[in-house]
């Protein structure tokens, strides 16, 4: 037998701690890390264990921990977590607003007897002027800033407070590293987290791979409610006593959908930001405990929490952001198996949200519209869905690794040669002096004389309308896969306009043979889809007095009455 490799000193401490044999992706250099004393950046997916890269080291070191962290049930997980591997209750605290007088006090005790190894607070507890003394006097190790894209205004949930962190530590003044850690990797989110903490020079930075392999991307399209409803009832149904979540936009999708999955048997639950704190960590609890096994949410759910064996999670409206979408399928498969990500996408719910931005201050304005047009853009893809993931996240990607783990993939599209086109298309940019977005340029192409081409004198420019014998959905594909192609790049800070790269500049000298797969006209598939609907199935309403009379009878036992509990298929 082969001698067992010898084990480090930290691998030694993460099997007492935590019970785990090895490490799991560049942890163990990011503890180190943090030991030599270097501010550390940590750009690691949702379910990658960036935890541990602060807990393990905040028990380890002499001291106690302050992790900065956006929400008060994300800490509360976390302190439950590490008391269940810990010793004593008191290895753990957080602060926050939910604590009376005499808590506090006892926490701050615990610290200063050194018995507390990490304290959780939210931003807003660290701005508070006797929190800013108590934590000026104690023995802080380091300090961990938790989902660190909170601090860019670019990132998905953009919060305020966490802009004054690095204020905030100044005041306090101990000259201790931190380390900030985030599942967005967007290359415009990273550059702010570490200008805004104002990063020392030689920190040291430790991205993953955003690529989850066990995950299957799709995307469907979106119809009407009840069709809509029954394919989700029927995805359910398919995945029987399945952890899921389903994520909705409206509080009132959320309740109709849990409703209409309770009506057909499953264990469904409904929560939202209009339900009570009481109702919404019961819910939470039940479906860890899996007395629940789907829950319908508005945004508001799943930040932080570790169900490793979530099994699909589906997007009834589309998400805001990719990154949102990444961080929401994130949720499932985290223990490595398999996880169904569906999308329901239908261009109508692109504008809703364009509505909703419509009174939004200009910056905001374009911001959200542009990267709603990534998730438009997402959505009608017909390449790779994960390498279109990764492109975004600034990975290169080839689509052969998939392994048809998308929709695409798996039933790939016929290839159309394109090469003239894309030179058309990248002829357009040079044109429009690269300052104009994938919209702009595709109704340049198409020879669409809208008021800011004939204001802008583009209709009299050569290459205007030379594509007018193609459809809109063609030239956007072009565009789309010149950019996946790294053709053009889209320039974040312009609003997304659109610059030819030394690839594209190439190209236009000699161009090769291009082949791509035209985007999905999905209007025209939901039609077909519709059409395909069994007639049975089409008879069936989802009638909102119905549904309420069946919740009403489900109490009294459906079943023992001989009512059958799946009435609506
Ligand atoms: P993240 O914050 O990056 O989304 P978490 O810190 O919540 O991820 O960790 C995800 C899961 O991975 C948790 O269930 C955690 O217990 C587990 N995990 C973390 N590190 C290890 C390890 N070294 N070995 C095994 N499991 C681990
Ligand atoms: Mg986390
Ligand atoms: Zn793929």
């Amino acid at each position: 037998m082969t001698a067992k490799a010898s084990v480090s000193f930290l691998e030694e401490a993460l099997a007492e701690n935590f019970g785990f044999d090895t490490f799991k992706g560049s942890q163990e250099a990011i503890i180190q890390s943090l030991f030599d004393g270097k501010d550390t950046f940590v750009i690691m997916p949702t379910g990658g264990g960036k935890s541990l890269c602060y807990q393990l080291p905040g028990i380890m070191m002499e001291g106690c921990a302050l992790v900065i962290s956006p929400l008060i049930a994300l800490m509360k997980n976390q302190v439950d977590s590490i008391r269940s591997h810990g010793e004593s209750d008191e290895i753990a605290h957080f602060l926050n607003s939910s604590l009376s007088k005499t808590q506090m006090r006892q926490v701050k005790e615990d610290i200063t007897s050194g018995k507390t190894k990490l304290l959780f607070v939210a931003p807003e507890t660290l701005t508070k002027e006797e929190n800013i003394e108590f934590f000026r006097e104690a023995r802080i190790s380091f300090v961990a800033i938790d989902e660190a894209h909170c601090i860019s205004e670019w990132g998905h949930d953009f919060r305020p407070e966490y802009r004054r962190i690095r204020e905030m530590l100044d005041l306090i003044g101990h000259n201790i590293p931190i380390i900030a850690l985030t599942a967005t990797a967007t290359p415009k989110v990273q550059s702010d987290i570490v200008k805004n903490l104002r990063m020392g020079e030689d920190h040291n930075t430790f991205v993953s791979s955003f690529n989850r392999d066990n995950l299957y991307y799709e995307v469907r399209p979106k119809g009407k409610k009840e069709y809509t409803f029954r394919q989700i009832i029927k995805i359910v149904k398919e995945m029987p006593d399945q952890s899921g979540i389903i994520y909705v936009q409206s509080r009132k999708s959320a309740e109709e959908i849990a409703q209409a999955l309770v009506v057909n048997g499953v264990k469904a639950a409904p929560y939202h930001a209009g339900l009570d704190p009481k109702t919404r960590s019961r819910t939470q609890d039940q479906f860890l405990m899996e007395d629940v096994d789907v829950i319908c949410a508005t945004i508001a759910f799943g930040m932080g929490i570790d169900k490793p064996d979530v099994r699909f999670v589906m997007h009834y409206d589309i998400p805001k952001s990719i990154e949102n979408y990444y961080q929401e399928t994130g949720r499932a498969g985290r223990d490595g198996l398999g996880g169904r990500c569906i999308a329901f996408y239908a261009y109508k719910d692109i504008l809703k949200l364009e509505k909703f931005l419509r009174d939004k201050p200009l910056m905001e304005r374009e911001m959200g519209a542009q990267l709603m047009q990534e998730v438009m853009a997402y959505s009608e893809t017909t390449a790779c869905r994960r390498r279109f993931l990764l492109h975004y996240f600034g990975e290169e990607y080839d689509e052969v690794n998939c392994n048809k783990m998308c929709d695409n993939c798996r039933h790939p599209r016929e290839r159309v040669e394109v090469t003239q086109s894309v030179v058309e298309a990248l002829q357009a940019v040079k044109t429009l002096d690269e300052n104009y977005p994938l919209k702009t340029l595709t109704e340049f192409v198409l020879g669409k004389e809208t008021k800011q081409m004939k204001d802008y004198g583009f209709t009299d420019l050569p290459g205007f309308g030379s594509g007018k014998d193609k459809e809109d959905v063609f030239w956007s594909s072009v565009f789309r896969q010149a950019l996946l192609n790294n053709l053009v790049r889209k320039d974040i800070e312009s609003y997304g306009t659109l610059k030819l790269t030394k690839e594209g500049e190439a190209f236009l000298k000699k161009p090769y043979t291009f082949e791509i797969p035209i985007d999905h006209d999905f209007e025209k598939e939901l039609a077909d889809d519709m059409r395909g609907e069994a007639d049975d199935a089409k008879a069936v309403v989802l009638d909102e007095t119905l549904l309420l009379a069946l919740k009403d009878l489900r109490k009294k036992e459906a079943k023992r009455l001989g009512i059958p509990p799946f009435v609506i298929f």
